[in-house]
C-alpha cells in the first residue's frame, strides 16, 4: 500500500524548479559547485555568511564578492523561492505569513510570540512554525490540512526561505541581528504537512539551521512533530541531530485514534510507542505527547487516564489542545470545564502537561487553514 498517495484527492506533483535556491545549499555542496565553476573554495562561505548572518535579498547586497562571482550566482540560483501573498497580524501575539511557490502552490508560516513577564512585546519568545508539504497525504479526519489532499513535497530551500522571510522581518525590530543571530527562539515543523513523509527535506534543513555556517540554530530548540511514522522516529534518532520530538497522538487507544488518523492502522500504539521510546533513550529528552481534545472523541476520563500510563511509560510531556474548529468539518472542543477534568486526571497522575489555549484563533491560525480559504477564493474567483 502506498500510503502517500492513498488518500490524496489530487494527484501528487513532482516539482523541479527553472532555477534552484541557493537555500537549498549547503557550504559542502556550494564549495564543490564554486569550485567546478572556476572560482576559489572559501567564498563559499562568504556567500553563507551573506545569505544567514547578514541576511541580504539580492546579489548586489553581497559587495566582497568579485563581479564575476555574482553574475554567475545569478545566472546558477534565484534567491528566495518563496513570495509572501498575505502578511496578517493578529493582536500582535500571531502573524500568518502566506507564501507563493514557483507552481504557484500556497504554504504558510507562522509567527507567535508567548508574552513574558516583565518584558515587552518585542522582547516576547518567538516561535516559528513552517509547513513541510503543500497538503498532507496522511487525512486526519480533523485536519485542514488533510482536507485538500496532497499536492508536494517542498525543497529544503523552500522550508529554510519560510523562516528566513520570518527572520528578516523579526531583524527590523531587535538587536539581535546585529550580533548575527536569529531573531527568533524556537522553530517547531507543525505547519502544513508531515516532517518524516519528506525526510530527505527535513534532514538538510535541520541541518542548515543547525550548522555555524547557517542560522547557527540549537537543535534543541527545533521541534519536529510527527502524526507517528514509527520508521522515520526511528531513523532520525540516528542522525545525530539532537531535535525534540512531539508526537500527535490524539488517542490513547488503538480504538480512538483509529477513528481520527488513518495513520494508525498502519503504525498503532504497539509500534508506534516503542519508536518513541527508542528516540527518546538515544537524546535522553523529554518528548512532548500532543493531544487535541475532541468534544466525544477522545476526551473522556477514560482517555486521560490512558494517556496517563503512556506519558508516564514515555516520560513525555502532554501537551493538551482545545480542537480549533475547521470550516466544512463537524468537530467541536469540549466545554472549559471538561477540559479541566481531562487535565486534572493526568495532573493527579504526576504527568508533566499543559493545556494551551491556543492563540491566533482569529486569524485560522490551525494546521492549513488560511491556505485552504485562499485556495477555495481562487477557486471562487476562478469560477
Ligand atoms: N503532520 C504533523 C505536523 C503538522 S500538524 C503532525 O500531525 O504532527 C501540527 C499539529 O497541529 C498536530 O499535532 C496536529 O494534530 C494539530 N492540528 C491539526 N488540526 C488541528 C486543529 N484543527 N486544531 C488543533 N490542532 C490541530
Ligand atoms: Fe497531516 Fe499532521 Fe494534518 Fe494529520 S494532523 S493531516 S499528519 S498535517
Amino acid at each position: 500500500m502506498d500510503f502517500a498517495t492513498e488518500s490524496c484527492r489530487v494527484p501528487p506533483v513532482k516539482f523541479t524548479p527553472q532555477k534552484p535556491s541557493l537555500f537549498g545549499e549547503t557550504l559542502e555542496s556550494l564549495t564543490d559547485q564554486l569550485e567546478a565553476a572556476g572560482f576559489k573554495r572559501f567564498r563559499a562561505k562568504q556567500v553563507m555568511d551573506w545569505l544567514y548572518k547578514k541576511r541580504v535579498d539580492s546579489w548586489a547586497a553581497m559587495t566582497n564578492l568579485p563581479k564575476d562571482l555574482r553574475s554567475w550566482l545569478d545566472a546558477t540560483y534565484i534567491l528566495y523561492p518563496t513570495a509572501p501573498v498575505i502578511d496578517k497580524r493578529s493582536n500582535d501575539v500571531t502573524q500568518k505569513l502566506l507564501l507563493e511557490l514557483e507552481d504557484k502552490s500556497l504554504i504558510e508560516t507562522v509567527l507567535i510570540r508567548a508574552p513574558q513577564k516583565g518584558v515587552g512585546q518585542e522582547d516576547s519568545r518567538k516561535t516559528v512554525c513552517v509547513s513541510i508539504q503543500v497538503g498532507c497525504a496522511y487525512g486526519c479526519k480533523f485536519c485542514a490540512s488533510g482536507l485538500a489532499g496532497f499536492r508536494r513535497n517542498l525543497l529544503a530551500a523552500e522550508v529554510v526561505s519560510q523562516l528566513m522571510h520570518i527572520c528578516r522581518r523579526e531583524d527590523a525590530h531587535t538587536e539581535r541581528a546585529r550580533e548575527e543571530i536569529a531573531s527568533f527562539d524556537n522553530i517547531v515543523f507543525m505547519g502544513m504537512g508531515e516532517p518524516l513523509a519528506n525526510y530527505d527535506t527535513l534532514v538538510r534543513t535541520l541541518r542548515i539551521l543547525n550548522a555555524d555556517w547557517g542560522l547557527n540554530f540549537g537543535a534543541r530548540r527545533i521541534t519536529v512533530s510527527t502524526s507517528g511514522l514509527a520508521p522515520q522516529i526511528l531513523s532520525l534518532a540516528g542522525e545525530g541531530i539532537a531535535v525534540r520530538l512531539a508526537i500527535s497522538l490524539h488517542g490513547a487507544t488503538n480504538a480512538v485514534r483509529d477513528q481520527i488518523m488513518p495513520i494508525n492502522k498502519r503504525y498503532p500504539l504497539e509500534v508506534l510507542l516503542p519508536a518513541a521510546k527508542a528516540f527518546q533513550q538515544r537524546h535522553g529528552r523529554m518528548l512532548t505527547l500532543e493531544f487535541i481534545l475532541i468534544e466525544g472523541v477522545n476526551d473522556s476520563l477514560e482517555q486521560a487516564r490512558e494517556l496517563a500510563k503512556i506519558a508516564r511509560e514515555l516520560h513525555a510531556h502532554v501537551n493538551c489542545i482545545p480542537y480549533n474548529t475547521v470550516e466544512g468539518l463537524p468537530w467541536k472542543r469540549p466545554s472549559v470545564p471538561r477540559q479541566d477534568a481531562f487535565v486534572d486526571v493526568l495532573r493527579q497522575a504526576k504527568v508533566s502537561c499543559t493545556i494551551r489555549r491556543e492563540k491566533g484563533h482569529d486569524i485560522d491560525a490551525a494546521c492549513g487553514q488560511l491556505r485552504l480559504k485562499t485556495e477555495k477564493d481562487r477557486v471562487t474567483a476562478e469560477v
